[in-house]
């Protein structure tokens, strides 16, 4: 199982970080050490002082597919939910301000906490409402329909380069109102209004 992530997939957030509208899909993974399954805490990590959430939607693999035409793209996927692509945003800056590659900053062990899967819904990809609250707060909404790319084409697009597998996940980049994380703080993610993630910082 491995985890592709999206980055810069909504106008503002790009903005937010100061970083251009890519005109290409720019991806990234994470290793299957970083999944956090639901109903458990995550501890904060010693190597960073600046722990940022990026709320996401998630897609989940059903069949292995290569080369997938972008018409058939949600056949080869089986479930949704919402993820945490979470960041050690300092050191990802030091790693950027030396074009080193960004890794460590995203690819750590429990990186990646995802709230419980669910079918695929009916509905098109491109009409999905998520939302990140941290101590009952709303601190993040996205809809889908601000995707700079869409779904069917992500998919085609990483399939040329990358075999999907059964089980992967994608994490299809946030939106804007990234922040910082605390020990003690509550997450909890919607989509379509429906709890799917309840994590705590420890
Ligand atoms: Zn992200």
């Amino acid at each position: 199982m491995k985890i592709i992530c999206l980055a810069r997939t909504y106008a503002k957030h790009a903005k937010e970080l100061g970083n251009p509208v890519p005109e290409n899909i720019v991806l990234f993974m994470k290793p299957a050490t970083s999944l956090l399954k639901p109903g458990n805490d995550f501890y904060y990590p010693e190597f960073t002082k600046d722990l940022h959430h990026e709320c996401e939607l998630v897609v989940r693999i059903g069949k292995n597919g290569k080369h997938i035409d972008p018409q058939f793209a949600r056949n080869y996927i089986d479930q949704l939910t919402v993820g945490l692509d979470l960041t050690a945003r300092d050191l990802q800056a030091d790693l950027k301000s030396r074009k080193h590659p960004w890794e460590i900053a995203k690819a750590f062990d429990h990186a990646a906490p995802i709230g419980k899967l669910i079918p695929l819904p009916e509905k098109d990809f491109h009409d999905i409402h998520f939302e990140l609250k941290k101590n009952g707060e709303s601190v993040q909404t996205g809809h889908t329909k601000d995707l700079l790319f869409k779904i069917e084409d992500i998919i085609s697009y990483i399939s040329q380069f990358i075999t999907l597998q059964q089980g992967d996940l994608i994490f299809t980049g946030t939106p804007e109102g990234v922040g910082s994380l605390a020990i003690g703080d509550h997450l909890e993610a919607y989509l379509e209004g429906e709890k799917l993630l309840d994590l705590k910082i420890k």
